[in-house]
């Protein structure tokens, strides 16, 4: 089994400081933010800076987030929806390779992942009332707000790696 969540990261993750002892609302909460939050991070910037240790630009992670909050509405829709629980791991490079992540325009990728917070949190709040439970085949048994709170720290974590990257183009610009 793969590590995931407080084991793979930490708690507080070391990197994002995320903590994991969070409600699903609470989650929920941070995931209904995040438009707004990259919006602002965005605000004023191409969205194509560059950070040395980081393979995406800021808009790139505004697209991984957007996917990965697809991805995983999908499968708790799924599962409410059909039944089917099982889920297969997915690979976020691939994805990002697949679509050029790094060539959309920004204010393009600002505007999927509002729509795709609206679906995300209609499929969570639905998935968290019917009490479903995926079975992930590699990470085992996801309830649904452990979906939650993961896919919560991706956001967060994701805006942190915006902020590193924009704090950086700021000094290379001095
Ligand atoms: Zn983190």
């Amino acid at each position: 089994m793969d590590k995931w969540g407080a084991n793979l990261y930490g708690d507080p993750c070391a990197g994002c400081g995320f903590g994991w002892s969070l409600t699903p609302q609470e989650a929920i909460r941070i995931v209904e933010e995040l438009p707004t939050r990259f919006r602002v991070l965005l605000s004023g910037r191409t969205g194509f800076e560059r950070h040395p240790d980081l393979a995406w630009t800021p808009a790139a992670y505004v697209s991984h987030v957007t996917d990965n909050l697809r991805n995983w509405a999908e499968r708790l829709a799924g599962a409410r929806l059909s039944g089917m629980v099982e889920v297969p791991g997915y690979d976020p490079d691939l994805v990002a390779q697949g679509r050029r992540y790094n060539e959309i325009a920004p204010v393009a990728a600002l505007w999927s992942l509002e729509h795709a917070v609206d679906a995300w949190m209609a499929a969570v709040t639905a998935a968290l009332e019917n009490d479903i439970v995926l079975q992930h085949a590699s990470r085992g048994t996801q309830r649904a707000e452990d979906v939650a709170r993961n896919n919560a720290h991706d956001g967060h974590h994701h805006a942190w790696d915006v902020e590193r990257i924009l704090q950086y183009a700021s000094r290379s610009d001095a």
